[in-house]
């Protein structure tokens, strides 16, 4: 199946004439997908290590050619965006070094911006805008197939450039931020290293917790596996969701934000034990306070257009 057939709009001039990804899976053929639609970019060329998915990306038709060497795709590009897991980016940006023309923009969609940010930087050629980003939108699926147009939409983008104030450099921040609205994103420029320690609390603990989970679960001897999945809506079913994201990605990004995830994970077990207490000596009034302060930080997301209100997350409807 192709889906070449998006077009730009006619009215909409090129944000960057030339685009290159390396790494077209789920986030990276999205940005693709997203930059067509919208006209973002001129031309787009991909790069990708795994030869099945460059023979998906070939057939899908959505970049104008794919490459196995990351060096030629980004010959001649204006933008480069690194959608490969967060250990392989610097290893990707040196591999891409040699093809990068001066005045390029290189950024990133990896889910970790401090050991992201140096590595790129190590390995980037002079002359070369680096800005760092993490595009605070994704699926539990990876691969090519797995991406589409829409999934930037209303989601916020968070850039980390380089502390440098020069005039050129504050120019590329401009276009990025341009290119990223252009594809439905809200963007914000935070220091890397607190974008590290909010992803712990927002994104990094909840899928440890899931992990975490689900393994006991499944190791529980008194519990059958069928019971687990036939009584599974009870909660745990969103759990699994979660607990189904890409297992590489998420090594990575436990490895590369130790520090932020440590630190969030100390204060998570301080509170589980304040809970455990308050279960053990049956103190209703701690837990219904928790409880209530929670369903308003919900309630909180939800009026923020980050989540759907429906009953069940719209699940219901879509099946
Ligand atoms: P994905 O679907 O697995 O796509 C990554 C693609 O890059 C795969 O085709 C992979 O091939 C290829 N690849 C790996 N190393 C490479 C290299 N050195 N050079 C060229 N290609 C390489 O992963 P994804 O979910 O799109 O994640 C990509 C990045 O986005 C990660 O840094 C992640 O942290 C970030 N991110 C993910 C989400 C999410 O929800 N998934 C959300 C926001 C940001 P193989 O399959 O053979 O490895």
């Amino acid at each position: 199946m192709s889906d070449q057939h998006q077009a730009a709009p006619a009215a909409a001039k090129p944000v960057y004439a030339r685009m290159a990804v390396i790494g077209g899976g789920l986030i990276g053929s999205s940005v693709i997908r997203a930059a067509r639609s919208h006209g973002a970019v001129g031309e787009i060329m991909v790069a990708d290590a795994n030869p099945e998915h460059r023979a998906r990306l070939e057939s899908l038709g959505i970049a104008d050619r794919v490459f196995a060497d990351p060096a030629e795709a980004v010959r001649g590009a204006d933008l480069i965006v690194l959608a490969v897991p967060v250990m392989a980016m610097g290893a990707a940006t040196a591999a891409a070094a040699s093809g990068m023309k001066p005045g390029a923009t290189l950024t990133d969609v990896g889910s970790v911006k401090g050991a992201v940010a140096e590595a790129m930087a190590a390995a980037a050629p002079q002359g070369v805008f680096v800005i760092p980003g993490h595009p605070v939108a994704g699926t539990e699926q990876s691969g090519p197939d797995a991406g589409f147009a829409t999934l930037f939409e209303n989601r916020w983008n968070i850039l980390t450039p380089q502390k440098r104030d020069d005039a050129p450099y504050q120019a590329a921040i401009e276009q990025l931020t341009e290119f990223w609205m252009r594809l439905g994103a809200r963007v914000e420029l935070m220091d890397a290293a607190h974008h590290d320690l909010v992803l712990a609390v927002t994104s990094h603990l909840p899928h440890l917790i899931a992990y975490n989970i689900v393994g006991t679960a499944a190791d529980l001897e008194e519990v059958t596996q069928g019971e687990v999945m036939k009584y599974s809506a009870g909660g745990f079913r969103d759990f699994t969701r979660i607990a189904a994201s890409d297992p590489i990605m998420w090594r990575d990004v436990f490895l590369t934000n130790k520090d932020a995830v440590l630190e969030i994970l100390g204060r998570f077990t301080e509170d589980l034990q304040a809970l455990s207490r308050a279960i053990r000596w049956g103190e209703g009034e701690k837990l219904e306070a928790l409880f209530t302060r929670t369903r308003e930080i919900r309630l909180g997301i939800v009026a923020a257009g980050q989540e759907s209100s429906e009953p069940n997350f719209g699940r219901d409807r879509r099946s």
